[in-house]
């Protein structure tokens, strides 16, 4: 087979004996290619060369069965010869397409995007089945702890008006299924404000702030509401979400100690979670529904945020005010309003006239307490 016109391509020549490149030039004719200008010239069967892969214009390497290896800048003749890498055409077609780049960079965001808004909620879903309710009070104690270490200090509300709250939550308690072990505890803490968390576990933390800028009847209104969160574990999940990694090699994997370790950080991350609107919504209905089971009407729950919204508005001090981690949104006054048009509620009891009968039943609750009272 002869070919008038043999395609020539300049190339160095690195034959792996000397450090000096030899300028020679390749011949590409029909199936054969041949060395001209080494040494000793050399002529190989096309199909036995192997070309480096394309990237952008930077030279190419072609490697020859004897072990040499040619260099010479990119060109169109070296499409002719096998390619090392079969991929090569689609990968040299992305890198010189500028917009196939960027795409590829938004479709990695968006991607990102995604998995935090949904998949990384749905994992936490799925690693917060896996975690035991034990570890998960541990873990919600020792959060307790530090909060007391750092941000809270014993309630310094009156015997009557904790024995309300607390005869009022029991209330509420009673209406989850299965019955909840949830426990509340009262604390001062001039820092936080007006608040209510609940940690991981069932811990129910309201501040005497929060039970001094609404009645007592309306920080039960709020109770219900993070006794919603407690029904759907949403601090767990919710932190799960925020920490990822960290989080579950202490939740599942690691010993107590570390445990508590971590937990030094969580009062804060706590006291300033925003959680996601469909939490919010969540604790919500599931708030106005046991409130309604128990005879208390919803809009409590509406006039608290209202009260608390307006304080917020005066500029009032504190680290985390119910209002930045719960925003008072019309919407979700208005959803209490709506659980309560038409609803004749039973509750709160008369007061204190009712105190002699409700002490027996409240004093033999079965939910250990260690509020400082
Ligand atoms: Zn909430």
């Amino acid at each position: 087979m002869t070919h008038s016109n043999p395609t020539r391509v300049s190339a160095e020549l690195f034959d792996g004996q000397s450090l000096l490149a030899q300028p020679v030039c390749l011949e590409l004719d029909g199936e054969a290619a041949r060395v001209v200008g080494a040494e000793a010239p050399a002529a190989f069967a096309l199909s036995s060369l192997r070309v480096s892969p394309r990237v952008f214009n930077a030279q190419r390497f072609v490697a020859l069965p004897n072990g040499w290896e040619l260099v010479c800048a990119e060109q169109p003749a070296l499409a002719r010869l096998p390619q090392a890498s079969s991929s090569e055409g689609p990968v040299a077609w992305l890198e010189q397409r500028i917009s196939v780049a960027v795409f590829a960079v938004l479709a990695t965001i968006a991607g990102v995007v995604a998995f935090y808004f949904v998949g990384l909620p749905r994992l936490a879903d799925a690693v917060a089945t896996r975690i035991p309710p034990e570890r998960e009070r541990t873990f919600g104690e020792g959060t307790l702890r530090t909060f007391d270490t750092n941000l809270t200090r014993p309630t310094s509300l009156d015997t009557e008006t904790l024995r309300q709250v607390r005869a009022g939550f029991d209330d509420i308690r009673k209406q989850l299924t299965p019955a909840s072990s949830a426990r509340l505890e009262v604390r001062d803490s001039p820092g936080i404000g007006p608040n209510a968390f609940a940690l991981p576990g069932g811990v129910i933390i309201i501040t005497d702030q929060l039970i001094l800028t609404c009645s007592v009847d309306e920080s039960i209104a709020i109770l219900a509401h993070e006794l919603g969160h407690v029904r759907y574990r949403h601090a767990l999940r919710h932190l799960i979400q925020e920490s990822g990694v960290a989080a579950l090699g202490t939740l599942v994997g690691a010993d107590a100690s570390s445990a508590s370790l971590s937990a030094s950080m969580l009062p804060i991350v706590i006291a300033q979670a925003q959680y996601s609107q469909g939490f919010e919504a969540e604790a919500d209905a599931a708030g106005f529904a046991m409130l309604r089971r128990a005879g208390w009407s919803p809009a409590l729950f509406a006039s608290c945020l209202g009260k608390i919204a307006a304080r917020g508005k005066l500029g009032d001090p504190g680290i985390a005010s119910y209002a930045s981690s719960h925003p008072p949104e019309a919407d979700r006054i208005a959803r209490a309003e709506a659980a309560a048009r038409g609803f004749v509620p039973s509750r709160p009891p008369k007061r204190p006239a009712d105190r002699v009968e409700a002490e027996p039943e409240n004093a033999s609750a079965p939910v250990p307490t260690t509020d400082h009272e």
